[in-house]
């Protein structure tokens, strides 16, 4: 559905591109087209001069790498906004939408990025104004440009809301994942300590001997899970309301009902009291409904973590070291000639081999770290407070445990396993693809050093090939 809004949103962009470069005529995109040979390198400093004033700002363009990159690539996307014709103009739309993804994923304020847009907004119609050989041309010109400008941040915008509210709903579903580990047992817990306390409550009323004090239904087990708990993690929605004004019209009924001198009022009074629990439960099995339906945080066959989440763990991870300096490091783990083991030991044979290494994994790392089902036979460790030294060491020792470490099988035959794994620590860096790239760069120098060894991230390292559709 949003695909289909996003896609709907860039063909009314395209439409109003083409418009834009319609009503500016000829001379008009002509002037554009000779600014774009020496204006945008002038503007791309100029812009980072006045965004780099700004303490927000220079903390996502300080790091090297992005200066490095960051001035030639806003001059190439200046470039293509003065001399895209109508039939770029499709492309230039989508390159915005990268752009707008990228600033998602960094999390770089959208304010930042429109103060931007003015600041090279104003050096354009200055250099046009300049540069026109007639006032009139001058003027379609600074429209064009102005409108073109503002249709690339609509796009930027655009994809950037997108891919926030896509990882709001993934980081939410985290947070719901990691509160309730398993659905479930969870919901069966709490269906049972509802019960409990349904029978404590008969059993007082049947024997007169109930303390109203003690019987409330928020004070409860189950009560407190769901006020501290289940509320929290299912987040607000009128069923989580609902099932908190039952909780209290329970509680208010039942002072005057516990105590009643006729039987007729109490026996009337529990029948209430259990249709209103009745309903909690209904209630309570939707939201737990609900959890199942956004599909398990945890991969089926290796129970590490699936590896959606990892985009959620990164960005916090990149976050609070940006904030405290803590260390971090990823290892991009892939196991070697693991076709070969499918080819000689079958499918089955390769999946308890995967359930064999997710084991060893939880053996030599820490609880506190993240393990990821990354792909097929790829896994990421994502090593929390962790310097570069630690990392390799602790890579070092998985490579190890993994190689000497075989499985025998059902079957009583021995599966020798050996990985690759690469190393990358987090240098600052605001953007966490550049540490998975870094990470993926050194796992592949590990394959083709031979295998079964552990290979550090370095700037020198040529990047690893892209990699075929293969990871879900
Ligand atoms: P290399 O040492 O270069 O990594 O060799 P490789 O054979 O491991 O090559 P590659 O990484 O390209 O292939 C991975 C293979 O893992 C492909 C696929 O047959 C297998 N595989 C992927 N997912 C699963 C899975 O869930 N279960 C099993 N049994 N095999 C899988
Ligand atoms: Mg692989
Ligand atoms: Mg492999």
């Amino acid at each position: 559905m949003h695909t289909i809004s996003m896609d709907h949103a860039a063909q009314a962009l395209i439409a109003s591109w083409r418009a834009s470069l319609q009503d500016a005529g000829d001379d008009a995109l002509a002037l554009l087209r000779t600014l774009a040979t020496d204006v945008p390198a002038g503007l791309a400093g100029h812009f980072y001069a006045v965004l780099l004033d700004d303490p927000r700002a220079s903390r996502y363009l300080s790091h090297d790498q992005v200066r490095q990159h960051l001035q030639p690539s806003l001059q190439r996307w200046l470039q293509q906004l003065l001399t895209t014709g109508p039939d770029g103009v499709a492309d230039a739309v989508a390159v915005q939408r990268v752009v707008g993804d990228v600033h998602a994923r960094v999390g770089i304020p959208v304010d930042l990025v429109t103060r931007g847009a003015r600041v090279i907004k104003r050096g354009l119609f200055e250099q046009l104004q300049a540069r026109a050989a007639r006032p009139e041309v001058a003027f379609a010109a600074i429209n064009c440009v102005s409108a073109v400008i503002d249709i690339a941040m609509e796009g930027m915008t655009l994809a950037f809301s997108h891919a926030r509210d896509r990882s709001a709903r993934t980081d939410s579903a985290y947070r719901l994942f990691s509160l309730v580990q398993n659905v479930s047992t969870e919901r069966e817990r709490q269906r049972a300590l509802l019960l409990d306390w349904e029978n404590a409550l008969l059993y007082a009323m049947a024997s007169q001997r109930a303390d109203p004090a003690q019987s409330r239904l928020s004070d409860s087990e189950f009560g407190l899970w769901f006020t501290h708990k289940g509320h929290p993690s299912f987040g607000d929605s009128s069923e989580t309301a609902q099932i908190a004004a039952l909780l209290k019209r329970v509680d208010a009924r039942l002072p005057d009902a516990l105590t009643h001198a006729d039987f007729r009022v109490r026996m009337r009074a529990l029948l209430q009291v259990r249709k209103q629990l009745e309903q909690i439960r209904t209630l309570l099995g939707m939201l737990f409904e609900r959890i199942g339906e956004l599909d398990a945080g945890s991969d089926a066959l290796t129970q590490l973590l699936n590896r959606r989440f990892l985009p959620t763990v990164l960005r916090r991870e990149v976050e609070l070291s940006n904030r405290t300096g803590a260390a971090f490091a990823v290892l991009l783990i892939d196991l070697d000639h693991f076709k070969r083991i499918n080819d000689t030991h079958g499918h089955d044979g390769g999946d308890r081999a995967l359930q064999h290494v997710a084991g060893l994994l939880g053996q030599v790392t820490r609880g506190s770290d993240y393990l990821f089902r990354y792909g097929g036979e790829e896994f990421v460790v994502v090593l929390v407070a962790a310097t570069v030294d630690h990392a390799v060491s602790i890579a070092e020792n998985l490579r190890a445990h993994i190689a000497r470490s075989p499985l025998t099988l059902a079957s009583g035959q021995v599966l020798s396993l050996t990985a690759s794994i690469g190393v990358a620590a987090h240098d600052d860096h605001p953007d966490y693809e550049h540490l998975m790239a870094r990470a993926d760069a050194a796992m592949y120098q590990a394959k083709k050093r031979g295998r079964n060894q552990v290979v550090l991230a370095s700037d020198d390292l040529p990047p690893a090939p892209e990699r075929q559709a293969q990871r879900r």
